[in-house]
C-alpha cells in the first residue's frame, strides 16, 4: 500500500510542475515581446488575433517545452513521470485558457480579467503575459486591470457555454 506521505510527495511534484510550466509560458511570452525579432509568427499572431484551435495550440507548446517535461527522469522514474503528467497537463490547461481568451473571453471564469484577452485588446506590448493564470503577471508586475468587460466584443459568444470552443 502507498503510504500517505508518498502522495503528498507526488502531489506536490504534480503541482510544482504545473506552476513551473506556467512560469516558463509567461517568460517565453514576455520574452516574445522584448525580442520581436527572434519570433515573427508571435507578432503574425498579434495581427491576425485568433487562436488555431486546443489541439494546434497544444502540439505547438509541446514542441517548444519537451526539453523541459523529461529531465526529471533522471532523478527517478515516478518523479519524471508526475513531472511530465503537470507540465503536460498545464499544456492542456494553457491551449484550452488561450483558445477561450480568444473566443469567449467572458467564460473564463477562474480568472477576474481574462490576462491574454486584454493583452491582445489593448495591443499590450509590455503587460499581461499570462496565458492559464494571471499570477506571475502579478509576481513580476506587469499585471495592468483595464475595464475590459463593457467593450464592444467583450460579450460576444457569452451565451455559448465555456467548453464551446474550437477543439482543432
Ligand atoms: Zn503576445
Ligand atoms: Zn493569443
Amino acid at each position: 500500500m502507498v503510504a500517505f506521505s508518498e502522495v503528498a510527495e507526488l502531489v506536490a511534484w504534480f503541482l510544482l510542475a504545473f506552476m513551473f510550466a506556467s512560469l516558463v509560458e509567461y517568460w517565453m511570452h514576455r520574452l516574445m515581446h522584448q525580442y520581436p525579432k527572434l519570433c515573427q509568427f508571435h507578432a503574425e499572431h498579434h495581427r491576425r488575433n485568433e487562436a488555431q484551435g486546443v489541439l494546434g495550440e497544444f502540439i505547438d507548446y509541446l514542441k517548444g517545452g519537451l526539453i523541459l517535461m523529461v529531465p526529471l527522469f533522471l532523478y527517478s522514474r515516478g518523479v519524471g513521470l508526475i513531472w511530465f503528467c503537470g507540465t503536460f497537463c498545464y499544456g492542456i490547461f494553457a491551449a484550452f485558457a488561450h483558445q477561450l481568451q480568444h473566443e469567449n473571453p467572458t467564460r473564463c471564469f477562474w480568472m477576474k480579467m481574462p490576462v491574454h484577452y486584454v493583452h491582445h485588446r489593448y495591443h499590450q506590448w509590455h503587460h499581461n503575459f499570462g496565458l492559464g493564470l494571471d499570477l506571475w503577471d502579478r509576481v513580476f508586475r506587469t499585471y495592468q486591470p483595464v475595464e475590459w468587460f463593457a467593450e464592444a466584443g467583450a460579450n460576444r459568444g457569452s451565451d455559448r457555454p465555456w467548453f464551446r470552443v474550437r477543439w482543432q
